[in-house]
C-alpha cells in the first residue's frame, strides 16, 4: 500500500535502498540525499534564471551539502561568525556571502568584514549604526516587516520594520558612508500563499520609488525563503512559485526588474532527507481509547522542533503501513498519538492530529519520517536526558 502512497515524496524504489541502507544501524538518525539537493537547487536556478541564490545556511549546515551547494555556484546567506568560519573553512570566498542576521554583536561585525564580507542586512538604526562602525562603505539591504500569514513556519514580527523606518535608515545609511543597496523581506518559511510576494514585491517598488525621490537609487530585492518543500499537506510546485513571483516583479518593475537574490534553505534541502526512528513504546491510556501512543526514539528535542504546535506535519511511513491523504478507511491502519523519548511532557509530536498507521506496529519498527532534510539535525539538542545530537548519513541514490 505505501509503495503507492510515498512515490509522492521518493522516487520509485529509494523506499527500499533507504530501508537496505538503514537495516544494520542504530537508530535514529536522517539519510539525506545529495542527488535530490542538487536536483532542487537545479530547479530553483532553471525557474528562477534571473536570481542569484544564497542558501539559508541554518536549514542544513552540513558541510557535504555545503560544499554540493558551492560547486553548483551557490552563494551563502550566514547568520553568525560561526557559520562564517565553517564557510571559509571549506574554502568559499567571503565574497559570495551575505551577512543576513539583523541581530548582530558589533565585534562579529567587525569579525565579517575583516574576512571580507560586504553585503548586510539590517532593520534598525543601532545596527545600522555598528555597520557603518565596523564594515565601512559595505552595502546594506533594508528588511520589510512581513506578517507570515500563510505560512506553516511564519517568522513574523521579530525581524523587519515597517516602511517609515526603512526610509530614514537608507537614508541614514547614505550620510554614514555606506550603500543603501536594497531591500529584503521573508514571507514566513513553508509559505502557502504565493500572493504574499506580491504585497512584498508591491511594498518594495513604493520603496523604491520614494527613495528615488531621495536621491537614494535602490539596485537589490532580497525576494528571501519561504518557497515550499513537500509535506504532508501538498503545495504548489517551485514552477508556479518562481512564475508568479516573476509576474509580479514585471507587473511592478516592467523592463526595470533590479538585481533579485533569492535566499532558499527548506526549499533545497528539505525533501532529501529522511529520519530513521524506531517504535520504542506503544501503550494506551485508557482500555476504551481507540487510539495508542507511539513513542519514538526522536522527538521535539531530537530535531524535529518543527511540530511546535503541529505546525509541519511530516509524511511517516512504517514498513508496511502509510498516512496521509490516502487509504484513511483502511481495515490495517489505526491512529496514533506520536510522542518524543524523553522526560519532557511537552515532547509530543501530533496529538492533535493523529497519525493512521499499521495497527499491527511492533515495539523495534523502525519508522521513517519523511522531508526531513531542512531544520532537524541543525535544531537538535545536544545532550537532553543524555540523547546525542542527531547523526546524519550523506548519501547519493
Ligand atoms: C531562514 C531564512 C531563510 C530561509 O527560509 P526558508 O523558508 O527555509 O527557505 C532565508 N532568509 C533568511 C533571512 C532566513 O532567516
Amino acid at each position: 500500500m505505501e509503495s503507492k502512497n510515498i512515490l509522492r515524496y521518493l522516487d520509485p524504489g529509494d523506499f527500499q535502498k533507504i530501508k537496505e541502507f538503514s537495516a544494520d544501524k542504530e537508530t535514529p538518525f536522517l539519510v539525506l540525499n545529495l542527488n535530490r539537493i542538487e536536483r532542487k537547487f537545479d530547479e530553483l536556478k532553471k525557474n528562477l534564471p534571473y536570481a542569484k541564490i544564497y542558501y539559508a545556511v541554518k536549514a542544513n549546515p552540513n558541510s557535504e551539502v555545503i560544499k554540493v551547494l558551492a560547486d553548483r555556484g551557490s552563494n551563502f546567506d550566514i547568520a553568525t561568525i560561526f557559520e562564517l568560519n565553517q564557510l571559509l573553512d571549506l574554502g568559499i570566498s567571503a565574497e559570495r556571502m551575505s551577512y543576513g542576521n539583523t541581530i548582530k554583536k558589533e565585534k562579529d561585525i567587525a569579525y565579517a568584514y575583516s574576512k571580507g564580507v560586504r553585503l548586510f542586512a539590517t532593520d534598525s538604526e543601532s545596527d545600522l549604526n555598528k555597520i557603518a562602525k565596523q564594515a565601512p562603505g559595505s552595502r546594506v539591504f533594508f528588511r520589510i516587516l512581513c506578517d507570515g500569514s500563510g505560512a506553516d513556519w511564519p517568522l513574523s514580527r521579530k525581524f523587519g520594520a515597517h516602511l517609515d523606518v526603512i526610509f530614514n535608515l537608507a537614508l541614514r545609511a547614505k550620510k554614514l558612508g555606506l550603500e543603501p543597496y536594497g531591500l529584503s523581506f521573508h514571507v514566513g518559511s513553508q509559505q502557502r500563499d504565493i500572493g504574499q510576494w506580491d504585497n512584498a514585491i508591491a511594498q518594495c517598488k513604493y520603496m523604491f520609488d520614494s527613495l528615488s525621490e531621495a536621491d537614494i537609487e535602490l539596485k537589490m530585492i532580497n525576494i528571501g525563503g519561504g518557497f515550499p518543500s513537500d509535506y504532508l499537506q501538498p503545495s504548489n510546485n517551485i514552477e508556479i512559485y518562481a512564475r508568479e513571483v516573476t509576474r509580479f516583479l514585471q507587473e511592478d518593475f516592467g523592463d526595470n526588474i533590479p538585481e533579485i537574490i533569492v535566499e532558499p534553505g527548506r526549499s533545497v534541502t528539505g525533501d532529501s532527507g529522511v529520519i530513521v526512528t524506531e517504535a520504542v513504546l506503544i501503550s494506551q491510556k485508557s482500555i476504551a481509547n481507540h487510539y495508542s501512543w507511539l513513542y519514538l526514539d526522536i522527538g521535539k528535542f531530537g530535531g524535529l522542533i518543527e511540530t511546535l504546535d503541529e505546525a509541519i506535519k511530516y509524511p511517516i511511513f512504517t514498513e508496511t503501513s502509510a498516512t496521509g491523504d490516502l487509504d484513511e478507511n483502511d481495515d490495517n491502519l489505526k491512529e496514533y498519538i506520536i510522542a518524543g523519548p524523553t522526560c519532557d511532557s511537552m515532547d509530543i509530536l501530533y496529538e492533535n492530529n493523529k497519525y493512521k498507521l499499521d495497527k499491527n506496529l511492533k515495539e523495534g519498527d523502525k519508522i521513517y519520517i519523511l522531508t526531513t532534510g531542512a531544520y532537524t539535525t541543525s535544531y537538535s539538542a545536544i545532550c537532553f536526558n543524555g540523547i546525542p545530537p542527531l547523526k546524519t548519513y550523506v548519501t547519493r541514490f
